[in-house]
């Protein structure tokens, strides 16, 4: 878990959203991606209730998965 940089508190989840990158573009592969946001929790700190962070997780790659199918012997 992220911490803020301002008063150290651990930071908290507020709202998960995914993403995707080249969606609309035949060329490139499809990426979708996890963001999490995270607020800082402490009243005291400026950041309080703000987005501090967003943690980005790949969780789908177009390029991957068709390397998967392919395998070792595509060239
Ligand atoms: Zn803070």
């Amino acid at each position: 878990m992220e911490r803020c940089p301002l008063c150290k508190t651990e930071l908290f989840l507020s709202r998960s959203y995914y993403t995707t990158e080249n969606d609309h573009s035949v060329d490139l592969p499809t990426k979708v991606f996890l963001n999490v946001e995270q607020r800082c929790r402490n009243r005291q700190c400026t950041h309080y209730n703000r987005v501090v962070d967003v943690e980005k997780q790949l969780v789908y790659d177009e390029a991957a998965a068709i390397e998967e199918q392919t395998g070792a012997t595509a060239q």
